[in-house]
């Protein structure tokens, strides 16, 4: 059987793989915790359930526009002025099943075969195998003073004649990092001197910590919607907790958002008329339900920096956003792919290996789960590695003794 060598080469999602992985131990009945998917807990948002439902029970699901409901469209339009002061127009939106789908349709939209984006380590692991499949050269650039924050001349020492696109996501998965305002400022104006698309992935740009708020592209542009070399792209999966609901989009120059619209018309027709429904339903309900969530973020993390402190030597950068972080156990382990499988064999945890983000040595953590999850998930890691700590723990009702350190 001969397949394409591209799509071969493609790797499956890590993230997606470790979530069937422990759905599998879990249905065996293994009490594994789950530090890996980045998934609030929460309930699906009353206005989101009562307009999906409304038309479901209407009976007629058809097609819609396939760059999305125009009273969808204009909730996007609305939440793009009170998030950003930045009026565009309804052709300036396209709504995708879920922001990956908007970013896929974007990079072949973009793109050339040969043409280069930049991405910022630590990345989304999606950025550069989207990239690969529609025949576009991922440039990684990684912060030369070690930090998760990127600089802009470690950038533009990368920047070449083929470089198309940056994407920049801030807060960012997997860090928690927001970036800087000088930062921000600096790429913009830097990307629409030299007519390159800035893609903002703005999918966690509400989920901050601390009173801060992460300082937005459209900011430092002066350009109109129409000619901005700025694009956002942005969704309900985190901003909600919707993530089944598969709703996402863009906000572009109309003449992207037309050839997107084109590709999204030969591949999906259209999302889901009865989920864009439900994300209509969320973006007009009531928007307390956003900050509720934020502050049980919020809290999460302030439990993890705390549960994180009581390994001597694991350094955690304190995250500003998202619900993630990215601790350094170097000290225990080189291979991350080998300590994220080990962690799962011995103690039940999932974790992600930061190698699947460019960070190698690094395990992604996720605290979108209870305080609970939390607190028992480390203190097993701990149990698996840390020989100061005692050799013998709960995992369920099973006593587990610690025989390898
Ligand atoms: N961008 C980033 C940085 C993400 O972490 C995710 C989801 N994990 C997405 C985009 C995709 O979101 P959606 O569920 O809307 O496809």
């Amino acid at each position: 059987m001969t397949l394409s060598q591209l799509a071969r080469s493609i790797a499956e999602s890590p993230t997606l793989r470790l979530n069937e992985e422990a759905q599998d131990l879990r249905e065996k009945g293994e009490p594994v915790i789950h530090l890996g998917i980045g998934e609030p807990k929460n309930k699906t948002p009353i206005g989101a359930v009562l307009s999906a439902g409304a038309r479901l029970n209407e009976g007629n699901i058809k097609y819609t526009p396939t760059d999305g409901i125009p009273s969808l469209k204009k909730a996007i339009l609305r939440y793009t002025e009170e998030s950003y002061d930045r009026l565009v127009a309804p052709e300036n939106i396209i709504v995708s099943s879920g922001a990956k789908q908007a970013l896929f349709n974007l990079f072949y939209t973009l793109l050339n075969p040969q043409e280069e984006v930049i991405i910022l380590a630590p990345y989304w692991v999606s950025y550069p195998e989207m990239v690969r499949m529609v025949y576009g050269v991922p440039v990684i650039v990684t912060p030369e003073d070690g930090t998760f924050h990127p600089r802009m001349e470690d950038i533009e020492r990368k920047v070449s004649s083929y470089t198309r696109a940056i994407v920049v996501n801030s807060p960012n998965n997997p860090s928690g990092m927001v970036f800087s305002e000088d930062f921000i400022g600096q790429v913009v104006q830097f990307c629409e001197r030299k007519k390159i698309y800035l893609i903002m992935d703005d999918i966690y740009h509400k989920l901050v910590f601390d009173g801060k708020t992460a300082p937005p592209g459209y900011r430092f542009t002066r350009q109109t919607p129409d000619e901005t070399y700025v694009i956002v792209v942005n969704g309900i999966s985190k901003l909600y907790g919707m993530t089944g609901f598969r709703v996402g989009w863009a906000v572009a120059p109309r003449k992207i958002v037309e050839i997107m619209t084109n590709v999204q018309a030969q591949t999906t027709s259209c999302p889901s008329l009865i989920l864009q429904a439900g994300a209509e339903g969320a973006l007009t309900g009531m928007q307390s339900i956003v900050e509720g969530l934020r502050l049980t973020i919020q809290n999460n993390r302030d439990v993890t920096m705390q549960e994180l402190q009581s390994f001597r030597d694991v350094r955690t950068p304190r995250p500003e956003g998202t619900f993630y972080c990215l601790p350094d156990f170097r000290a225990y382990a080189q291979d991350s792919v080998e300590l994220s499988n080990f962690l799962l064999r011995k103690a039940l945890v999932v974790t992600i290996p930061g190698s699947e983000f460019g960070m190698e040595g690094h395990l992604r953590l996720s605290y979108s789960g209870t305080v609970k999850e939390i607190t028992e998930g480390i203190a097993r890691i701990k149990w698996a590695l840390d020989p100061e700590s005692p050799n013998e723990i709960y995992i369920g009702d099973r006593k587990m003794v610690r025989d390898w350190l």
